[in-house]
């Protein structure tokens, strides 16, 4: 019997050892991993560069508490500014406390222009944004709520896709639209641009504020820095976290000027946030993530990837219903029960990915992967249709 709270229906399965894409297990068992760890191992595992920063910044001061000036910190915050449509950023542990400060920034700020009826966030079906109280309300999923006492009040949920629903939920206590523009754990849904454009035409015509979660689309994984830049926009409020820290536990609110300016001393804070080990690890990211070309290479592959699952798709109708996705926070909706395929690959191809919503298996490499990693994964994946045929065939012979 473990020690431990009974929330997760873990696999025995305990590794030892990381290279890249590569996990090893304890039994020295080899797998490829195309689930980083929720899509947070953003450059794989055993990064010489994240490790060095690591054992650097281990070797200085650890923590501080956010009482003090930690330059590290002040460094990471202003080279995402210089990267992105922010001008101000708050440094969390987790994606859950970002989308939390995004939805506090959020409603202080008209709070602060007088307007303290306005709190509504319009958010949506299939979205996720976090187990606490405040970002299981956002998500609104029911089997979430369940159980833990009454909804943090102001979210309205509507379908996603559809503009003039959103126009017609818009009122007077209205604040906010929230929306991750690529849905990860609701089933792997890219928005299309005109939506994402249209969402915020609609902000703008009724002084709304536009609230993205990036916080598992952004940072490189579709193809651009974040997955709002696919559609031109810009956000005025955007929740950040799993692949910043590539595996330190960190997370980013981002928020413009205007915005930001409501959130002055005592209105928000954290012990850990953004701590000096986790900036330092951040910045080292950072390097990497935005070097020259690698973004570009990201989209490269995850065009290479959604080509090939196209493939796979033709290859097996029986099993695949279709493709989804940008980059490479891809996935495949199949008609086998998603959790026992994603064990099956598991445990018989040594391949990691993970089931998302609507029975779509989430396909989340490290975005280091390459042609190679790829055409690996499309084999284990088209062995383990193989394997479904072989078996439906035998069972039929045995009806037979
Ligand atoms: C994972 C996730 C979160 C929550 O992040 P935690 O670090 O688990 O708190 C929020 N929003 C989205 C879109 C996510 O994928």
């Amino acid at each position: 019997m473990s020690a431990l709270y009974g929330t997760y229906a873990r696999s025995e399965l305990a590794f030892e050892r990381g290279e890249g894409v590569r996990l090893f297990a304890q039994d020295g068992r080899r797998y490829l991993d195309f689930h980083s760890g929720i899509a947070v191992n953003a450059l794989g595992h055993g990064d010489p560069h994240l490790v060095n920063a690591l054992k650097a910044a281990a070797e200085k001061v650890w923590h501080t508490s956010n009482t003090f000036t930690i330059p590290e910190q002040e460094r990471l915050g202003q080279r995402l500014v210089d990267a992105t449509f922010a001008d101000a950023v708050f440094f969390t542990n987790s994606g859950a406390e970002a989308v939390e400060c995004a939805i506090k920034t959020a409603r202080r700020y008209f709070y602060d222009k007088g307007e303290k009826d306005r709190y509504e966030i319009i958010a949506f079906t299939g979205s996720f944004h976090g187990r606490t109280l405040g970002t299981i309300a956002a998500g609104g999923n029911p089997s979430y709520l369940e159980g833990f006492g009454p909804p943090v009040e102001g979210f309205k949920h509507l379908k996603p896709g559809n503009l003039e629903a959103v126009a017609a939920a818009i009122g007077p206590r209205t604040c906010a639209i929230l929306i991750e523009p690529v849905q990860g754990e609701g089933g792997v849904t890219a928005f299309p641009a005109e939506y994402m454009q249209g969402l915020r035409a609609l902000c703008d015509a009724h002084g709304l504020l536009l609230v993205l979660d990036e916080v598992q689309c952004g940072y490189g994984r579709t193809g651009r820095f974040f997955a709002h830049e696919w559609s031109g926009i810009t956000p005025d409020i955007m929740a950040v976290a799993k692949g910043i820290g590539g595996g330190f536990p960190l997370g980013a609110c981002l928020a413009t000027a205007e915005v930001a300016k409501s959130m002055v001393p005592g209105t928000h804070g954290s012990t850990y946030g953004g701590n000096p080990l986790a900036s330092a690890v951040g910045n080292a990211v950072l390097d990497r993530i935005l070097a020259p070309g690698f973004i570009a290479e990201v989209d490269r592959v995850g065009q290479l990837f959604a080509w090939h699952l196209r493939q796979l798709a033709q290859r097996f109708p029986q099993y695949v219903v279709e493709t989804r996705g940008k980059g490479l926070l891809a996935g495949i909706k199949i008609t086998p029960p998603v959790k026992d395929f994603v064990v099956r690959l598991r445990d018989d191809h040594q391949m990691l990915c993970i089931a998302a919503g609507d029975n779509v298996v989430r396909l989340i490499p490290p975005l280091v992967v390459t042609d190679a990693d790829i055409e690996e994964a499309i084999g284990k994946l088209a062995d383990a249709f193989t394997a479904l045929d072989a078996e439906a065939a035998a069972s039929g012979k045995a009806a037979g």
